[in-house]
């Protein structure tokens, strides 16, 4: 295995070699046909994904095929200011040079795909790269199979398959593959296995993105409408059923708003699914078996009181919404994240002691405040850290091309979308241009040895 991939990245690598990829015109070709395999196989790809996590059409459509197709649009839209050499301020002495940066393919590209948003997490960085003109190695995860195996069969058909392979595999595949040396390594998963593709890429000193979980807490406070953060909060978890990076993992709030938001949950879960959740086409389900027992141990385990929900149905893979209140910190389900649909509430009496329950633990992917408090909302930008902050809506900041999305600390480094995602595959070569003309010399040479007549004035 390992001899074949490693065949397989030095045929890619004479490919990137050969120059076509750094061409605007390979790049924009590029973009052009992944947006029509997306457009052509919409059918295919969406079934895939119901196969895989049961996802209904209008999530598949939002939040993998529209989102690439989004990305696609906005880099064809860009490339062209993207690849401009960006001129650089000019020192006295560099006055008559030429100054500039210069954006750069890095050349080979491993990208890591996770199973959650598998299309998503797989395409919208081949997005970055080939904008950047980069070749690259694509890795689905073997956890959404169906998924993964149809991105295997359409990107050949579709992509310049010298320069773009897809590779199938699990743990062993993958390990085999960062055994091998790339310019570029960008990867999606949780943090545990971003430990060990950051130790792996060291031995070669490649460069990574690291997109990973983590916990994404939420404090709410009395200042907002209750209904419609009731609403947003519990669409945040109903999106892929939790599984989601960005989801809200956990919930810090007064037991008066507690109450407020459970009494508002009930009648909106009727209202959204009039026949039940599990018999609902737009509710999803759990990927696997172990993820599944996983989460029925995270509520096992748990002192909290079930307030809502606890439907499920092994069988199908299918667990309903769950709300825990009365939840101690000290919990299993309070200190690795949930990826599923369980909300459990942790009391806090201001916003002060959220800040502070929030800064004594991991820096989160996400973290969410609703809050119509300006003071409070100041207090949460200036004093805690995250990959992002939203403030009266979840999930959304993701799709916005303009925001770079990426973790810090435990939940990642790196960030990517729209511009980010062309900075991130793109080395930025300092260049400078000098002429070898009498005058440029004559300005130069003071830095001439002997330097003795300088020393002595000194
Ligand atoms: P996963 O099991 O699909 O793993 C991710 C990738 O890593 C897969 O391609 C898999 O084959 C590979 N992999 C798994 N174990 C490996 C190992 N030991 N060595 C080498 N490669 C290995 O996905 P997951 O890790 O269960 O994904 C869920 C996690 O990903 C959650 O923590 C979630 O928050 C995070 N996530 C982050 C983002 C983001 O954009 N920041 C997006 C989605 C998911």
């Amino acid at each position: 295995m390992g001899s074949d991939y490693k065949a397989v990245v030095e045929s890619v690598r004479r490919a990137f070699n050969s120059g076509k990829t750094r061409e605007k015109s390979w790049r924009i070709e590029q973009l052009e046909a992944l947006n029509r395999l997306l457009i052509e196989n919409e059918i295919l790809l969406c079934d895939a994904l119901y196969r895989d996590l049961h996802k209904s059409r209008m999530e598949s459509m939002g939040s993998e095929l529209d989102f690439v197709k989004n990305d696609i649009i906005g880099a064809l839209r860009d490339l062209d200011e993207w690849m401009l050499p960006k001129p650089a301020r000019k020192t006295v002495p560099t006055l008559l040079d030429s100054l500039m940066v210069v954006p750069e393919p890095y050349g080979v590209v491993l990208v890591i795909g996770a199973w959650n948003y598998p299309i998503n997490l797989t395409l919208a960085p081949l997005v970055g790269a080939i904008s950047a003109g980069n070749t690259a190695i694509l890795k689905p995860s073997e956890i959404s199979p169906h998924t993964a195996r149809a991105i295997e069969q359409l990107i050949p058909k579709y992509l310049d398959s010298e320069c773009i392979k897809v590779i199938y595999g699990g743990i062993p595949e993958t390990t085999s593959l960062l055994k091998q040396r790339f310019d570029y390594v960008f990867y999606t998963g949780s943090t545990a296995v971003g430990k060990i593709v950051r130790q792996s890429t060291n031995q070669f000193l490649t460069p990574c993105t690291l997109e990973l979980g983590g916990k994404s807490p939420v404090y709410v406070d009395s200042t907002v409408d209750i209904k419609t953060t009731a609403k947003r909060l519990l669409w945040g978890k109903i999106v892929n059923v939790g599984q989601t990076c960005i989801a809200p993992d956990y919930l810090l709030c007064s037991k008066d708003v507690e109450k407020q938001l459970i009494a508002e949950f009930k009648p909106l879960l009727a209202k959204w699914f009039p026949k039940g959740l599990k018999a609902s086409p737009d509710y999803g389900r759990i990927v696997t078996k172990n993820h599944f027992e996983r989460l029925n141990k995270l509520v096992k385990s748990s002192s909290g009181k079930l307030a809502l929900g606890g439907e499920q149905d092994a069988a199908e893979l299918f667990m309903g919404i769950s709300v825990l209140t009365d939840v101690s910190p000290k919990d299993t389900i309070m200190q690795e994240e949930i990826f599923g649909p369980i909300l459990p509430i942790v009391n806090v009496n201001s916003a002060q002691e959220a800040v502070d329950f929030i800064n004594e633990r991991e820096k989160p992917l996400s973290l969410y405040l609703y809050s119509n408090d300006k003071k409070v909302q100041e207090l949460f930008i200036s004093r805690t850290s995250s990959g992002g902050l939203t403030i009266n809506e979840c999930l959304l900041q993701l799709s916005i091309e303009s925001l770079p999305f990426g973790g810090v600390g435990n939940s990642g480094m790196g960030a990517y979308h729209g511009t980010a995602s062309f900075e991130t595959f793109s080395h930025n070569k300092s260049v400078l241009i000098r002429d070898l003309g009498w005058l440029s010399e004559t300005l130069g040479s003071v830095r001439y040895p002997p330097y003795t007549s300088r020393n002595e004035t000194v």
